[in-house]
């Protein structure tokens, strides 16, 4: 039996089956693009994040276009952004036409922190664009802060985050993508509230900056008449009635992910050469990410086990091509580090125990053999 990386709950017969009656009802009636089923999700999901507006996006990726844009960045205006993260963050800053800063994470961890980000303020810098990564809320507040602090805007990439909380003494309890003056979600088939497309949205509490991105996913139409040089970032009706469907159920998928993680967290605890994730409260558990040092060698044990694992992310944005060749070389050396040793397991909300329990096996058996080869070695 081979354990995937991930099954999307769609598949799942009894799922694919209700979406389909529910899509025959979208195709008899011909509304195919945005229209009444866009702004209902729309709605659904701003009820859940509390107030803010959410706008329907074609994507995550274009929901961070249109949330940098907003800016109204100049060239030379920066913006600190995290090294180890998906290369979107990069582009949208890049298509902005500002200059993208790049900061390392904090040790032993995934996230770049507070500290991180201010280690890379600079008079030009304009906006921050935090990632709640792998589905961990928790730098959130102390970069937060260090906006609030300093008058800059908050761009926050929740694409992984759906579902994830942090909280603060004063505010209490937060959800993700409620964080930023403008926070972006991706509906992915593999993230937390997942699509059988692609899928995005935007999220803000600024109304001004709602009508304008409201205007930019039509090609800049507002009132029949093209406002602004706008994009088609449009959302369709076909995902927007599945992504209803899965709101319904988000709260029970985000608490079968979270049994997953603690059982990884207690079969795998105490394994040398492994770092397990920090077991944060508010954990979207979106991926689950060890460090091993020798990452290679355990993935390959893993896949001839029959366990199915990615890499999240094999080179951070300072070592991909098309940061060197505009930008240069740069020293980060916990992304770095990072993308030699991290290692994705599977999780997903239709995961049975027995796959958690093989995972858990294959991993401490492959262990096992590293270390016993190891004290082989003279
Ligand atoms: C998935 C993802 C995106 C992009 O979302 P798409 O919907 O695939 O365009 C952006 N940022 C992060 C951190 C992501 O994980």
């Amino acid at each position: 039996m081979k354990v995937p990386f991930f099954r999307s709950p769609w598949q799942e017969p009894e799922a694919a089956d209700r979406a389909m009656a529910v899509w025959s009802q979208v195709l008899r009636s011909g509304c195919y693009i945005q229209g009444p089923a866009v702004s209902r999700f729309e709605g659904a999901l701003a009820l859940r994040l509390g107030a803010r507006q959410v706008v329907g996006l074609n994507s995550g990726t274009d929901a961070l276009v249109l949330a940098l844009r907003l800016l109204d960045l100049d060239p030379g205006d920066e913006v600190v952004l995290p090294s180890y993260t998906f290369f979107a963050c990069f582009e949208a800053v890049v298509r902005a036409g500002a200059v993208p800063v790049l900061c390392d994470c904090a040790p032993d961890d995934f996230l770049a922190g507070a500290e991180e980000v201010a280690e890379r303020l600079t008079p030009r810098t304009r906006a921050v664009l935090a990632v709640p990564l792998f589905g961990d809320a928790s730098a959130l507040p102390g970069v937060s802060q260090l906006c609030r602090d300093r008058g800059l805007p908050l761009v926050e990439d929740a694409a992984q985050a759906l579902g994830a909380r942090a909280w603060t003494p004063d505010r209490g309890w937060v959800a993700a993508a409620a964080w930023g003056d403008l926070s972006t979600l991706s509906f992915y088939p593999t993230k937390t509230l997942g699509a059988s497309g692609d899928a995005g949205a935007l999220s803000s509490p600024h109304a001004r900056l709602v009508e304008r991105a409201q205007a930019l996913r039509n090609h800049g139409l507002n009132s029949a008449v093209h406002i602004d040089v706008g994009y088609n970032s449009r959302m369709d009706a076909l995902q927007a009635e599945l992504l209803l469907m899965g709101l319904d159920q988000l709260d029970r998928w985000l608490t079968r992910r979270q049994e997953i993680a603690r059982r990884y967290l207690s079969g795998l605890s105490g394994l040398p050469g492994i770092t397990l994730p920090h077991d944060r409260e508010g954990h979207a558990w979106n991926y689950f990410v060890l460090r091993c040092e020798r990452r290679d060698g355990l993935r390959e044990s893993l896949a001839a086990a029959g366990v199915e694992t990615k890499i999240y992310y094999e080179r951070p944005i300072h070592a991909q091509p098309a940061w060197l060749a505009r930008y240069g070389e740069r020293t980060l050396p916990h992304a770095s580090a990072l993308a030699s040793r991290a290692l994705a397991l599977p999780i997903f909300p239709g995961m049975q125990d027995e796959e958690v329990a093989r995972v858990v096996a294959a991993v401490r058996r492959a262990v096992a053999v590293q270390q016993k080869e190891e004290g082989d070695e003279p």
